[in-house]
């Protein structure tokens, strides 16, 4: 029998990954929805090929080139968040989560609502409703996967073992671009000097989040969050090779590495087939050829994220929707202009402060829509902080 699978941000760069592995198997899968943004004749080309159920643009005005570009074909078109959430509602055994942002949020949870397995590429979910995905997941009998390479790692290792046996989890960071850069040089870094990555390929905004380290921010939290660990004992290391993407350390002294090469078909294959391993076509390390890899401790004076995601976690509450809020919002500015590289941080350490005075900030039950709203305020809070 074919697995029913949805891909939730196909045309995007964790989307054409996926798409990579599927397509190598047609006779493995049935595509019930691909989802995607402004690029319509990418996205109807792939429901094509796939032979896709459905085919959803996030714009409105969007729906008509779409709807065009399969015509003849018997593949329904849509446009619109909520087709996206309506989308992600059609039964399916397995879903891949990868959108961007906070919009990947509500089709998380629909498709955790219909028992899907559910890829969770998108941590923005984790970092700004954790608990309330996790409620979820439990509710609906479904099962939430790691995607993003550092958890899946993390994941791997601790198959089999005991999670009150851990006594730290390592998750590496490449220290992205401007790793060795001083920070008066960080204050007039440009957005084509932070959109490249060194070892990754990935979507544009992960690609700056790496830069300033609120990328690792984030993933501090999803850690947390994900394995459900104390924040005390998640450890950031910068490792600029990104072959090791995570460590386990035991109660016993065993401190277990996961490596590999820097491709996300391997973390995406492996939620694909978990808890099978299957053949992935990514490349083989030669160790010998790479001859070393090298550590560092991160800059807290220079990469101030870090910081932010420690008191993000103690504050808990509806501190995570706003630090992820207000970290969107922030990269928005810096992409288009309006502010300088380093002003993200402080932008972001602002309407944290601004907003812990919020009712509920730090008690609040996460429901959905405290958390949307949230979302709206902190980012709001940011445009107007900024200026
Ligand atoms: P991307 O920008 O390449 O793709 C994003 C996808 O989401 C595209 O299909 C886009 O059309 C769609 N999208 C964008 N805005 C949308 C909206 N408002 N509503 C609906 N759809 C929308 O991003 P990516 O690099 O593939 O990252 C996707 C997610 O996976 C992010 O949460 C990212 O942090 C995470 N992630 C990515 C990588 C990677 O290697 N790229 C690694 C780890 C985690
Ligand atoms: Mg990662």
């Amino acid at each position: 029998m074919p697995r029913r699978v949805t891909i939730l941000g196909s045309t995007g760069s964790i989307g054409e990954n996926t798409i990579d592995l599927i397509a190598r198997d047609p006779e493995g899968f049935d595509i019930v929805a691909l989802t995607g943004g402004r690029n319509v004749a990418r996205l109807a080309q792939q429901a094509k090929a796939l032979r896709a159920g459905i085919a959803v643009t996030a714009h409105e005005e969007l729906y008509a080139p779409l709807k065009q570009a399969l015509a003849g074909t018997g593949i329904e078109a849509a446009a619109g968040a909520d087709a996206i959430a309506d989308a992600a509602m059609r039964p399916a055994d397995w879903v891949m989560s990868a959108i961007v942002g906070i919009a990947g949020l509500v089709p998380g949870l629909r498709a955790l609502e219909q028992g899907a397995t559910l890829a969770l590429a998108n941590k923005e979910t984790l970092v700004a409703a954790g608990a309330l995905v996790l409620r979820q997941t439990r509710a609906h009998g479904a099962t939430l996967l790691p995607v993003d390479s550092e958890h899946s790692a993390v994941f791997q290792v601790l198959t089999g073992e005991d999670i009150a046996a851990v006594e730290r989890i390592v998750i590496t960071a490449s220290g992205g671009p401007f790793r060795t850069w001083s920070r008066e040089a960080l204050a007039n870094a440009t957005l084509d000097q932070a959109s490249v990555h060194p070892n990754w390929n990935m979507g544009r905004r992960i690609t700056i989040d790496c830069a300033s380290l609120f990328n690792k921010a984030l993933e501090i939290i999803e850690t947390k969050e994900f394995f459900q660990f104390d924040p005390n004992r998640i450890e950031v290391l910068i490792h600029p090779q990104s072959l090791i993407h995570a460590m386990v350390g035991f109660c016993d002294g065993a401190l277990m590495a996961h490596v590999g090469p820097a491709d996300m078909r391997h973390a995406i294959g492996y939620a694909l087939h978990w808890p099978d391993r299957v053949h992935v076509p990514v490349e083989r390390l030669d160790l010998a050829r790479i001859g070393s890899m090298s550590f560092e401790a991160p800059d807290p004076e220079r990469f101030p994220a870090l910081r932010l995601a420690r008191e993000v976690m103690a504050a808990g509450g509806l501190a995570g929707a706003a630090f992820n809020a207000a970290k969107e919002a922030a990269l928005d500015l810096f992409v288009t202009g309006r502010i300088g590289f380093l002003r993200m941080t402080s932008l972001v350490e602002d309407v944290l402060s601004e907003q812990s005075g919020a009712p509920g900030f730090t008690t609040a039950e996460l429901t959905l829509d405290n958390v949307l709203a949230m979302d709206r305020q902190a980012r709001a809070a940011a445009f107007r902080l900024a200026g």
